[in-house]
C-alpha cells in the first residue's frame, strides 16, 4: 500500500500541467481509448495497430513499443536503457523513470508520452501532426522551460572560426526558436568580425506562422545589411549535428558560452565528422 501511495504521489508531484498527470492516470490504470479497450466494449472490431498495422494496439503498445513511434524513445540514451527488458504495462514502464529527479527526466518522458498519444489520435482523425523526430526535442524543451540556440560559422575548409552556445526561453513554436537562432548567429558573425557570410538555418521553411516573430525577422534584415556578402539558406536539424549539439548543450548548461576556433572536446568530433 505504501508503494502504491508513493507512486501516485509522486505522479501528482511532477512538473507538468493537470491535463498530463489526468493522462498518466488513465495510461497507468488502461482507461485510454486505445483499440484493445474500445474492442472490450464492443465499440470497435479491430484490435490492430493503425500506425504499424501489424500488432495489437494495447497502452503500452501505442506508447512504447510501436515502431513507429520507436525514433522517439531511441532519441535519448536513458530512454533506451529503460527498454532492456520490456516492462508488461505503462505503469511498470513509468516506474522505472520514477527514482530519477534530476534533469527532469520523468517529465521529460510523460510529455513525450502525451505528445505520442496526441499524435495517433490526430493522424487517426486525419489531422495534420508534427514530425514523430521533433517530440523528443519539444518534450525536453517543454520539460525544462529551456530551449537552446546553437550557431557555428566555418571558413570556405569547413573548420570552425566560431561557435556559440546560448539558452532561451522555452517560447511559442518551434519556428520562434529557430528565428531567435538565426538572430543570434546574424550578431555573433558581426561581433567576430565577418564580413561575407552564409546562413544556413532551419526556420526558413516556417513561412506559415512569420507575422507571430515579425519584429525578429526585420532585426535579422536590419544587421544582416551590414555584411559585405549574405546568404540564407534552409537545411535539416538532423544535416546540422554540431549547431543541434550546441543548442542541447545551452539547455543542459543555462549559461551563454562562445567559443572563437577551439571547440569543446565533445563538440569537435561532430565538426571533423561533418566535414569529412
Ligand atoms: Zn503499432
Amino acid at each position: 500500500m505504501d508503494s502504491q501511495k508513493k507512486f501516485w504521489r509522486s505522479l501528482w508531484q511532477l512538473r507538468v500541467p493537470n491535463k498530463i498527470k489526468h493522462f498518466m492516470w488513465k495510461a497507468c490504470n488502461d482507461a485510454l481509448p486505445t483499440k484493445e479497450n474500445l474492442h472490450r466494449r464492443h465499440v470497435m472490431d479491430s484490435t490492430t495497430c493503425d500506425l504499424c498495422r501489424e500488432h495489437l494496439e494495447d497502452t503500452i503498445h501505442a506508447l512504447w513499443l510501436c515502431k513507429d513511434i520507436s525514433c522517439v524513445w531511441s532519441s535519448l540514451e536513458w530512454f533506451h536503457q529503460a527498454i532492456l527488458v520490456q516492462p508488461a504495462n505503462f505503469r511498470e514502464l513509468l516506474a522505472r523513470f520514477r527514482p530519477c529527479q534530476d534533469e527532469y527526466k520523468v517529465e521529460i518522458f510523460v510529455i513525450a508520452a502525451w505528445c505520442v498519444w496526441n499524435r495517433r489520435n490526430a493522424l487517426h482523425f486525419n489531422r495534420v501532426v508534427s514530425l514523430v523526430t521533433s517530440i523528443c526535442r519539444e518534450a525536453v524543451f517543454r520539460a525544462s522551460n529551456v530551449a537552446g540556440v546553437g550557431v557555428i560559422f566555418r571558413d570556405n575548409r569547413g573548420d570552425p572560426i566560431g561557435a556559440m552556445s546560448m539558452p532561451v526561453p522555452f517560447g511559442q513554436s518551434m519556428v520562434e526558436m529557430e528565428a531567435l537562432a538565426c538572430q543570434r548567429a546574424v550578431q555573433f558573425a558581426l561581433e567576430i568580425g565577418l564580413t561575407r557570410v552564409v546562413v544556413i538555418e532551419a526556420f526558413l521553411n516556417g513561412s506559415g506562422q512569420l507575422a507571430s516573430f515579425e519584429n525578429i525577422l526585420g532585426d535579422i534584415r536590419f544587421q544582416a545589411a551590414c555584411f559585405q556578402h549574405v546568404e540564407f539558406n534552409y537545411i535539416s536539424c538532423a544535416c546540422n549535428s554540431v549547431a543541434d549539439a550546441l543548442a542541447k548543450k545551452a539547455s543542459s548548461a543555462l549559461v551563454l558560452q562562445e567559443w572563437l576556433e577551439d571547440l569543446p572536446d565533445d563538440i569537435a568530433p561532430l565538426v571533423f565528422r561533418e566535414v569529412h
